[in-house]
């Protein structure tokens, strides 16, 4: 339980941060809440030879509204998103994901950029951006670019960031007209990480009617994914006990559930399709 050596730099910019990256593609890594890689160093299963730590970097912890978008900044504490009276108000997912996320010790430390950038199958970020359509802006040696939710996680553990890339911010559009949100999540007891997370966003018509849902979904699959046939099955219906219930149905659709000692395939199945349904029917209760 003992990390290889390491060297450790601080830096105080994020230009800083991404040129020290640079200097060792190989062996550097950035550190943010250090509720993943710490653990991981400790087993030995990461060993960095150089930890440039962006949680030092005050500019990259922020959530803000601009023009039409939540801003927020990839250090931002889950703890600090949980308590945001602003998100709150325009998109109560994002608190509703934070609160589930481990203790109070992790939700102190843990960034949303550091779990995004970690791709866990069982993290509880990565549907919450999904069904939110956000974008991820990530920064490298030469240039900035931006990749949606969708294209970011590629495998278990396994983001599109490149080498020397650092994820900078989350931007995701801020939900308008009449809508609902939920979260819910079937934790691992004694990780808290989800056995099945399933994140809703429900825009509804004027009539009550469904006019679209965005879905994502964690802890079922190696990466988190949109449950694009729970979606299209909803759209358009009224959204009612029966609409619910054949709709979660299409929550596997084209996934094999992940199977581990806590939860055979077939049981993370069953619990996706009963969490599924909890997930909407909770949307739909707050929709205003
Ligand atoms: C006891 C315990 C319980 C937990 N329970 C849950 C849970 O219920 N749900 C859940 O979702 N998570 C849970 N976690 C994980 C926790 O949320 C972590 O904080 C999170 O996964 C990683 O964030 P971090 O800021 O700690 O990242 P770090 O551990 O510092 O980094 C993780 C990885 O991401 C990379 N990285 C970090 N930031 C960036 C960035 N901005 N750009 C590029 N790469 C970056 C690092 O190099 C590293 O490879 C738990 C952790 C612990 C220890």
């Amino acid at each position: 339980m003992i990390p290889a050596q390491f060297d450790y730099q601080a830096p105080a910019t994020l230009e800083e941060a991404v040129s020290l990256l640079a200097s060792d593609l190989d062996g550097a890594k950035i550190l943010a809440g250090g509720h993943s890689l710490i653990p991981a160093m400790k087993l030995r299963l990461a060993q960095p030879q150089l930890l440039v730590d962006i949680g030092r970097i005050k500019s990259l912890a922020y959530i803000r509204e601009e023009g039409d978008e939540i801003l927020i900044g990839a250090t931002t504490t889950h703890y600090q998103l949980e308590s945001s009276d602003l998100l709150q108000r325009i998109c109560p997912l994002l608190p509703d994901c934070a609160k589930s996320i481990g203790d109070v010790q992790v939700r102190n430390k843990g960034t949303i950029g550091g779990s995004l950038a970690h791709a866990d199958p069982a993290a509880d970020w990565p549907a919450a951006v999904l069904a939110l359509g956000a974008e991820l802006v990530l920064v490298g040696p030469k240039a900035e670019r931006t990749v949606k939710a969708e294209d970011f996680f590629v495998d278990l553990f396994t983001t599109d960031l490149q080498p020397g890339e650092i994820l900078r911010e989350i931007r995701i559009k801020k939900p308008s007209g009449r809508f609902g949100q939920s979260y819910q999540k079937a934790p691992h007891p004694a990780s808290g990480f989800a056995v099945v997370g399933i994140a809703v966003h429900l825009g509804l018509n004027d009539d009550g009617s469904c006019k679209a849902a965005a879905i994502g979904v964690t802890g079922v699959d190696v990466k988190a994914y949109r449950a694009k046939g729970v979606e299209a099955a909803l759209s358009g219906t009224t959204i009612d006990d029966d609409a619910i219930a054949q709709a979660s149905l299409h929550v596997c659709d084209g996934v094999d559930p992940n199977s581990d000692l806590y939860a055979s395939s077939e049981y993370r199945g069953q619990l996706a399709r009963v969490h599924m349904r909890r997930a909407i029917q909770a949307a739909k209760a707050k929709a205003q």
